[in-house]
C-alpha cells in the first residue's frame, strides 16, 4: 500500500504485484504534527484495506511525503509544504502494525516508474508544488544533502513571482499545478475544463504555462542529457498537449532536432503513493 501525504490531504493506493493500482482513495485531512494525526492516518488506512482479500498478503507500507527526508534517523528534515523542520517519523510508524518505509514525494513518484525502461531520467513532478528527482544508472541520485532534484526552486525568472520557500521567480511559482489554479479555479480538473472548452483566460494561462515549462525543460536538457518524465497532476494532462509544448521547447533548445526525451508519466494519479508502496517489491526481489 501506497500513502501520500500532503498539507491538505491524504491519498492511499494499493498495488499488486504486476504494478497494478487495485484500489485508491483520496481524503481531506490536514496534516498536523500531533500524535492524533498519526492515529488518524493509522484508522484511515485500516479502514481502506478493510476489504482487501487476503490481508496477510500486505507487504508494507509506503508513505511519501513532499519534504527532505532522512531515512536512516526517521526524520523529516525539512518540509515547506507541511511547515515541519526535523520531525521524528517514529510516531507515525508505530502507529502501523505492519513495515512501513517512508520516500520523498518525487523520488516516490519517480520509482513508481518502470526502472528498467529508464537508465538515467529526470522526474517533473508537477503538482501543486514542483518537486523534482532524477535518476542514474537507474539509482535516485540524493546530492550531499539529500536536496538533489529540488528544481521547483531553481530561478525562471529573476525577480519574478513570489513563491512559497520566500525567494521570487522560482519555477515552482510558474510551473505548478497552483500557477494555473491560482485565484479562480478550486481544482485542476476544474482549470482544464475551462481549457478544454475554449475559455480565453484559460486558455492565455496554458500558453504562458506551455511556455515558462518549456524554458525548464530546455534548461534540464542541457544540463543532464537525459530523458525527462513529465508527472505529476498537470503531467497527467500534458500527453494530449505535447505538440504545442514540443514546438516551444524546440524554440528554447538548438542542440536537440526532436523532443524524443520527453515521456509522459505512467501514471496519472497517485504517483507518489504508488512508487512509495513499490519501495517493498524492489525490496523483496534484492532479498530473492
Ligand atoms: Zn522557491
Amino acid at each position: 500500500m501506497g500513502i501520500r501525504i500532503t498539507a491538505n490531504h491524504v491519498g492511499m493506493t494499493l498495488v499488486n504485484m504486476r504494478s497494478e493500482i487495485e484500489k485508491t482513495e483520496r481524503v481531506r485531512m490536514k496534516f498536523s504534527q500531533e500524535i492524533s494525526y498519526c492515529v488518524e492516518l493509522a484508522s484511515l488506512a485500516k479502514k481502506f484495506l478493510g476489504d482487501m482479500d487476503e490481508p496477510d498478503k500486505l507487504l508494507g507500507i509506503g508513505i511519501s511525503i513532499p519534504g527532505i527526508i532522512n531515512q536512516e534517523q526517521h526524520l523529516v528534515v525539512k518540509s515547506h509544504a507541511l511547515q515541519i523542520e526535523n520531525y521524528s517519523l517514529n510516531f507515525l510508524e508505530q502507529a502501523f502494525s505492519c513495515p512501513v518505509c517512508f520516500e520523498n514525494d518525487a523520488n516516490a513518484a519517480m520509482l513508481a516508474e518502470d526502472i528498467n525502461q529508464y537508465q538515467d531520467a529526470i522526474y517533473l513532478s508537477l503538482n501543486n508544488t514542483l518537486g523534482g528527482a532524477f535518476c542514474i544508472d537507474r539509482k535516485l541520485f540524493a546530492g550531499q544533502n539529500r536536496k538533489a532534484g529540488e528544481f521547483g526552486h531553481m530561478i525562471l525568472v529573476p525577480g519574478g513571482r513570489k513563491c512559497y520557500c520566500g525567494k521570487k521567480g522560482c519555477a515552482d511559482a510558474y510551473c505548478a499545478a497552483s500557477a494555473l489554479t491560482a485565484g479562480r479555479y478550486e481544482t485542476l480538473e476544474q482549470f482544464m475544463e475551462a481549457l478544454s472548452h475554449g475559455n480565453s483566460e484559460a486558455e492565455k494561462k496554458w500558453a504562458e504555462y506551455l511556455d515558462h515549462l518549456a524554458v525548464l525543460i530546455s534548461n534540464l536538457r542541457m544540463a543532464y542529457d537525459m530523458d525527462i518524465i513529465l508527472g505529476g497532476e498537470v503531467g497527467g494532462y500534458l500527453a494530449d498537449h505535447m505538440i504545442p509544448l514540443g514546438e516551444k521547447v524546440m524554440e528554447y533548445n538548438g542542440f536537440d532536432c526532436d523532443i524524443r526525451y520527453l515521456k509522459n508519466c505512467t501514471y496519472r494519479k497517485e504517483a507518489s503513493a504508488v512508487g512509495a508502496a513499490k519501495h517493498f517489491f524492489y525490496e523483496l526481489i534484492r532479498n530473492i
